[in-house]
């Protein structure tokens, strides 16, 4: 396996991931580093950060998938940045294994590290899910899930026999947190906009199923604004089971802990998510939930201490949460802490690097939650402020628009909304999007006309 070595005549830095936490690390070094002090080196296996707050919009239809990621590039100018998956960490001979998409891995060498992998779904053991099911963590499931859905209606509305429409019609959404709430939401909205169009369907053929294992749904807000918005989903059509837990989908033959059993052409699985499983493959402390510990200056710490040269935060790791909120005494998996924590851990690498000893403490008090609900609607929790309907939904395009790094992000987010504002959202699928050889191969395997003699003079 072939080592790529860093010039020793400056020090690399090397970020494991290149979403919300290593995107924005790494410009606040390139910002603030020296002519010539560092190398740094993003890894990632896309050449693009998603900003994930958008995924169910774009499963829904409302923002073009290409406006919710934001190129490593163009964004990191100065930086090397590789397109790979990082598959070993040894942080005591400091360096990572690298593997290409298509190529051979090779080990990268570093002085500082900083993790920023992310997390990946919390998939259960339930018998069908990984063969059925579909999570939301990347622009491609939410691009998927759009045609999809949106081709599940064309195929329905030609459909005679009624178990068959049934099951292609009923959308499952497992997972009652946030990014659950708002999938469900976002596609119901969808599937309405779509149903209209068909003069065979109507809006009773269609069934969307929430199914949460607790007794409320969207901890990040408080009781009466999660009843509010289970009180809203059901209004809409929507059965919310709470308390319930999917049991097995084999076959896409859905079973509720409730004892209920259907088909579902699609489940979707939000529930929940945890650490980056490279980090099982490296040897740096973890706690007991798969997450890198870290010190409130974002230092990795283990039973013996600082690890020196390792850093980490963002969801592959444990920070403690100095507000006095979160869980179990840890800051809670989301962007919020994310984009806060990445110039805090820049300040203090950077003040490593130079050999300074003093490090910022990273302290955030939650600013609270704001989630769409599909069109015009939404809810948001500031503090004791509730907001519901209209005034949450416009909260929420605010501060995401403006939340999306790089303002060419926001200025096409902005314009796709003001477009579909005026011109209406877009609910016609492309098709054949997995297999877009289909007809090519098509053409290549049809017969030849048949030869026919040319008529004789
Ligand atoms: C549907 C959805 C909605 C959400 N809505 C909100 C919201 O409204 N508000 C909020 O605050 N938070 C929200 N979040 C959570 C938020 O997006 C995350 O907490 C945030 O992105 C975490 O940032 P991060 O940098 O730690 O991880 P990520 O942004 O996930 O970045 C991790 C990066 O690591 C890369 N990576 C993975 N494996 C490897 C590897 N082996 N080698 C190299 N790189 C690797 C990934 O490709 C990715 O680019 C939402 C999440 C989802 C899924």
């Amino acid at each position: 396996m072939a080592l790529i070595r860093n010039s020793k005549l400056r020090p690399r830095v090397l970020v494991v991931g290149g979403g919300y936490l290593g995107l924005v690390t790494a410009q606040n070094l390139l910002k603030n580093l020296g002519r010539g002090e560092a190398t740094v080196t993003v890894v990632d296996p896309n050449p693009y950060m998603t900003y994930q707050p958008f995924l169910p919009e774009v499963a829904g239809g409302s923002i073009e998938p290409r406006h919710a990621v934001v190129s490593l590039r163009r964004n990191l100018k100065g930086a090397e940045v590789v397109t790979g998956k990082v598959t070993k960490i040894v942080h005591a001979d400091k360096y990572v294994v690298v593997e290409p998409e298509g190529d051979e891995p090779f080990e990268l060498d570093y002085d500082q590290i900083v993790l920023a992998a992310g997390s990946v779904p919390r998939a259960l053991p339930i018998p069908g899910l990984k063969e059925e099911a579909i999570g939301l963590k990347r622009i491609e499931e939410a691009v998927y899930l759009r045609d999809h859905i949106l081709d599940q209606v064309a195929k329905a509305s030609l459909m005679e026999n009624d178990e068959e429409r049934r099951k292609a019609l009923t959308f499952v959404n497992v997972g009652g947190g946030f990014a659950g709430i708002e999938t469900i939401a976002e596609l119901e909205d969808m599937v309405r906009s779509a149903v209209a169009q068909y003069e065979t369907l109507t809006e009773a053929d269609v069934r969307f199923v929430l199914v949460e294992a607790m007794s409320r749904i969207m901890p990040e807000v408080g009781e009466s604004q999660a009843a509010w918005v289970v009180e809203h989903l059901r209004e809409r059509g929507v059965d919310v089971y709470l308390d319930t837990f999917m049991q097995d989908c084999t076959d896409k033959l859905v079973k509720l802990s409730n004892g209920e059993e259907f088909y579902a052409d699609t489940i979707i699985w939000n529930a929940g998510v945890k650490a980056n499983p490279v980090l099982v493959d490296s040897d740096l402390p973890l706690d007991e939930r798969g997450r890198v510990t870290a010190r409130a200056d974002l230092r990795v710490e283990g039973e013996d201490g600082v690890v020196e040269g390792a850093w980490a935060a963002g969801d592959n790791a444990a920070v403690p949460d100095l507000s006095g909120g979160g869980v179990g005494g840890f800051c809670v998996p989301n962007a919020q802490h994310a984009v806060r924590q990445a110039p805090v851990l820049a300040q203090n690498l950077l003040a490593a690097l130079r050999g300074e000893t003093e490090f910022k403490q990273y302290f955030h008090k939650n600013l609270g939650a704001v989630a769409g609900l599909g069109l015009y609607k939404g809810v948001s929790q500031m503090g004791d402020f509730e907001a519901r309907g209209i005034l949450a939904w416009a909260m929420h395009r605010g501060y995401h628009g403006y939340a999306i790094p790089t303002i060419d992000r926001k200025v096409r987010v902005f314009a796709g909304w003001a477009l579909n504002f005026v011109l209406g959202r877009d609910v016609m699928p492309l098709k054949d999007l997995e297999v877009p050889f289909k007809a090519f191969v098509e053409a290549a395997e049809s017969k030849p006309a048949p030869r026919k003699e040319p008529a004789k003079a």
